[in-house]
């Protein structure tokens, strides 16, 4: 009877709760600064970063799609979904059936963006909410026939002030109010391309220019009052790995190259061959031991990179650090590699009232950063391949137990068993030890006579 009056008791209040956050619905900002590896974090200082995290979460690695490269990627965080189901499958594509061609630089056909839905359009579809956009890949685009309420067309020269100022306009001034929003910005990762990871003085320069950023952003926040009840997710797409002219795999050295057709180049090269699909698939598996090469059919089953019309038939993997090119080409210090590689790693922060404050977490993949996003908006998330229960332990409303957390407990659980066991076994020993001279007791026939 208590326990029921008790279970009533927090169902009114969780009720409670439930229609005053139907009332002012949670806010929800997501920043991505183009790839920012990992292990930035512990290589350079973001005095600015690290204040942001110490109130509220880090994640040390986001295991990202294959192929990580900058379109694909950003389309899974928004959609939880794999390349292979979301059809952004590489910054440049061919599509064979329509012969549509897509690059970064011609991105504006909803065709290519519509086998998915982005979380700012399942938003928008919500009464009474609307959802903004300081660029991001493909919220210029009508994806299903709409963009975010508030937008700009992508331009690599407007400035992260005007973006910021914008999207914090948004989210205070809008009615219905926007409750989404995104915020990119081209670095670190045009940087890490052209010096290379490891160019420590130019790296280290570009990285405190990111954490001022970061410093105006929440300055900013702070000073709109917007701070205390927006929540703030800042992560990237990919990482960056150093390039070498001693790394190059020159495919021209090895196959005539009117025989296919290169949809993109690499570090892992899109193939359209243009003869007999073996001929070419032969003489490009064994054109060198630092790159993988794989028809369609027999892709890695741990990329989820297969299932669409998008992905070519032949696709040449380089391993970390090698570039391929044609003849006369460059080495490029790059990302696109497999996504198994730690270099290729983003991170993820988050501060808000929906995350705790000062909880480190080891790593979630980049597809489960779409179900959280859905539950700390209250929305129903579309079908995805990310897993929401890999996200509890970073948000105050789940209850989540870590790994040591978990091994402490069993081995605690174990402790008190054993001791409990211990204690049973003395006890029952006690009652069962035969009292000293015992056998010497008198036995009902002892007082007979010894002679009759
Ligand atoms: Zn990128």
């Amino acid at each position: 009877m208590k326990l029921l009056v008790i279970l009533l008791f927090s169902g009114l209040i969780t009720g409670c709760r439930g229609n005053s956050s139907h009332s002012l619905p949670p806010k929800l900002l997501l920043v991505s600064f183009d790839g920012f590896r990992a292990d930035y974090l512990q290589n350079y200082e973001f005095p600015h970063l690290q204040n942001f995290i110490k109130e509220g979460v880090l994640v040390e690695h986001v295991k990202n799609v294959f192929i990580t490269k900058t379109f694909p990627n950003h389309y899974s965080i928004v959609t939880g979904l794999y390349e292979e189901s979301h059809g952004i499958v590489a910054n440049s594509m061919y599509d064979v059936i329509t012969k549509k061609h897509f690059s970064d630089l011609d991105d504006k056909d909803p065709f290519w963006w519509n086998e998915a839905v982005p979380i700012w359009v399942t938003n928008q579809l919500q009464e009474n909410r609307s959802s903004a956009a300081a660029m991001w890949p493909g919220t210029d685009v009508p994806i299903h026939n709409t963009t975010p309420s508030y937008f700009m067309n992508y331009s690599s020269s407007v400035s992260f002030e005007e973006r910021l100022n914008n999207i914090t306009t948004w989210l205070i001034n809008s009615n219905p109010p926007v409750t989404f929003a995104t915020l990119y910005w081209e670095e670190p990762d045009a940087s890490g391309h052209k010096y290379g990871p490891e160019d420590k003085e130019n790296m280290y320069r570009v990285l405190k220019e990111i954490d001022d950023l970061i410093g105006e952003l929440v300055h900013k926040l702070k000073v709109l009052g917007l701070w205390e009840n927006l929540n703030v997710i800042i992560t990237s797409d990919h990482g960056m790995t150093q390039c070498s002219k001693d790394r190059l795999i020159n495919l021209d050295r090895c196959i005539d190259n009117s025989s296919y057709a290169l949809i993109d180049l690499t570090p892992v090269a899109a193939v359209l061959p243009k003869i007999n699909t073996t001929e070419v698939y032969n003489k490009l598996k064994v054109c060198s031991p630092h790159m993988n090469v794989y028809l369609k059919e027999d892709i890695p089953a741990r990329f989820h990179y297969q299932h669409n019309n998008r992905i070519q038939p032949i696709i040449l993997v380089a391993d970390e650090g090698w570039t391929i090119v044609l003849n006369k080409s460059l080495p490029k210090c790059d990302h696109g590699y497999d996504n198994s590689l730690s270099s290729m790693h983003p991170f993820l922060a988050a501060h808000g009232p929906a995350f705790h404050k000062g909880y480190k977490h080891n790593t979630i993949n980049s597809v489960d950063i779409y179900p959280m996003m859905c539950h700390i908006l209250g929305l129903k998330p579309r079908p995805n391949n990310g897993t929401f229960g890999h996200t509890k332990c970073l948000l105050v409303d789940q209850w989540c137990i870590n790994l040591p957390e978990a091994v402490g407990i069993v081995i605690g659980a174990l402790l008190v068993l054993t001791t409990l066991t211990g204690l049973i076994i003395i006890m029952q020993n006690r009652l069962s030890v035969p009292r000293p001279f015992s056998r010497l007791q008198l036995q009902e026939d002892d007082d007979d006579p010894l002679i009759e």
